[in-house]
């Protein structure tokens, strides 16, 4: 028989989590030694523990929730939609009105010539089928030699085999391997990599560095570029202006596929519906995901140009789907998401008001003695900490152990920042209000404080 499971304390969620619940991107040591945050409630851009210790959610979750927590609408949506069809597949030529609606909604909204949506669980199962899809239609067009996909290192395209093959984690192809005929090159990391160069002269050099892999993979042999406008979980490196029109003119003409992957920047993340239209981008395929339902259901899926649809419709049967591809209560989800986006004007607010309103105030942290940059694009930024200013050539010896402290002071400071190396990233619901954007940044500032005085406490600042 098992013991009924009520829970009296946060101690006995712990114990019982760290027994028997294996979590994603954890060490399973130190979650052992030190127990899970327990979460049980969550509104707006808040967030309680089972102790009833409020949080700022400054990661709308894990980048997802655009419309912030609890909304009532979307539960109503989801109930609804349980009660009169919860599943049915959309395999073998059936489809049901809310996935209809959904892709034609997703058609009218994404960037021109993306007319077409490949409906999955998760971003990680669109990336899969970004691998799968451009393979098949190079294939199709009489070219099975074009099978190399270009990616990027700290890129991040999701946890399956094909997605974090193409991404650029180097845990984790240490970790089960990778897959052959996928190539990296480096980011347009100026804070990093940019040495003496202007922020323009290293974005056009960083593009540069995809030509060079082109021309020495042979453009005949290349299939996809695949990239995140901004790369999120690479620590939100938001690329030089110069960047991205430099990648155009060297994929323009080229037989590549460009894969634009907005499962983060998509959905108002950087002002505008998709990062490809605030930098003018024209992808082939586009996996999206996180922010199309605000995280209130799982739900992802490429979105496939004209171009590509058309070469895969003559192609015969496409051996790839998943059951819950297109998931009633999903499309529920996020018609309901997307109604609220549009009627909020959530989208407009994050460009023309609320994030200006959260930039400024967020540049300002990189005044302070252990922010080495502050940078921030529509409502997702980062801090790099460093030991001493100014300049970008020091760092903090143990790579991650001050993002790590950092990190765990802001969360017992009630902030929800997410730290990447010995950097601070932030991505706060889009519905955050000007009086929660001052609390967020005050409580940013106390968190740097703190940090400050433990690191000099243990003689880590330079
Ligand atoms: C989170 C993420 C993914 C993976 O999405 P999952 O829903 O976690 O599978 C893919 N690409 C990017 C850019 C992401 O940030």
């Amino acid at each position: 028989m098992l013991e009924t499971l009520r829970r009296q304390s946060t101690a006995d969620y712990q114990r019982a989590d760290a027994a028997h619940h294996l979590h994603p991107f954890t060490d399973y040591k130190s979650l052992k030694a030190e127990g899970s945050r327990v979460m049980v409630r969550g509104e707006g851009v808040w967030l309680w523990d089972f102790d009833g210790k409020k949080y700022l959610d400054g990661m709308a979750g894990l980048w997802c929730s655009q419309i912030g927590h609890g909304r009532r609408e979307i539960a109503d949506a989801v109930h609804r939609q349980m009660c009169e069809l919860e599943f049915y597949n959309t395999f073998f030529k059936t489809t049901h009105p809310g996935a209809v609606e959904l892709a034609e909604q997703l058609a009218m909204m994404t960037p021109e010539g993306l007319n077409h949506v490949f409906f999955t669980g998760s971003g990680s199962e669109a990336n899969d089928t970004v691998y799968r899809l451009v393979r098949h239609y190079w294939a199709l067009m009489g070219r099975p030699e074009k099978k190399v996909i270009i990616g990027r290192r700290l890129g991040y395209h999701g946890s399956t085999v094909a997605a974090s093959a193409m991404g650029g984690m180097g845990g984790m192809h240490t970790q089960g391997g990778m897959l052959p005929d996928v190539h990296h090159i480096e980011p347009p990391y100026w804070f990093d990599l940019g040495g003496d160069m202007s922020k323009e002269e290293f974005g056009k050099k960083a593009a540069i560095w995809l030509a060079e892999a082109i021309a020495e993979i042979g453009e005949e042999n290349v299939a996809a570029f695949i990239a995140e406008p901004i790369q999120g979980a690479g620590g939100v490196i938001i690329p030089p202006d110069t960047y991205w029109p430099e990648v155009k003119k060297i994929l323009a003409g080229k037989d590549i596929l460009f894969v634009a992957d907005e499962v983060i920047s998509g959905f108002g993340r950087t002002g505008e519906w998709f990062a490809s239209d605030h930098y003018g981008l024209k992808p082939d395929l586009m996996p999206i995901a996180k922010g199309l339902s605000s995280g209130y259901l799982p739900i992802g899926g490429v979105m496939v140009s004209d171009k590509v649809a058309d070469v895969v419709a003559e192609g015969g049967e496409f051996f790839h789907g998943f059951t819950y591809s297109a998931h009633p209560a999903s499309c529920a989800a996020a018609l309901a998401n997307l109604k609220i986006m549009r009627e909020e004007r959530v989208v407009e607010r994050v460009k023309e008001d609320i994030g200006p309103y959260l930039q400024e105030r967020w540049r300002a942290l990189g005044e302070h003695p252990l922010v080495g940059e502050a940078r921030m694009l529509g409502l997702v930024g980062a801090l790099e900490l460093v030991p001493a200013k100014p300049g970008r050539s020091e760092r903090f010896a143990n790579t991650g152990e001050v993002g790590t402290l950092c990190r765990d002071i802001s969360f017992g400071n009630g902030l929800i920042m997410r730290a990447v190396r010995d950097g601070m990233i932030i991505a706060p619901p889009l519905v955050i209000s000007h009086d929660e954007v001052d609390q967020l940044v005050a409580l940013a500032r106390k968190t740097l404080d703190d940090t400050l005085a433990e690191l000099r406490r243990r003689g880590l600042m330079g």
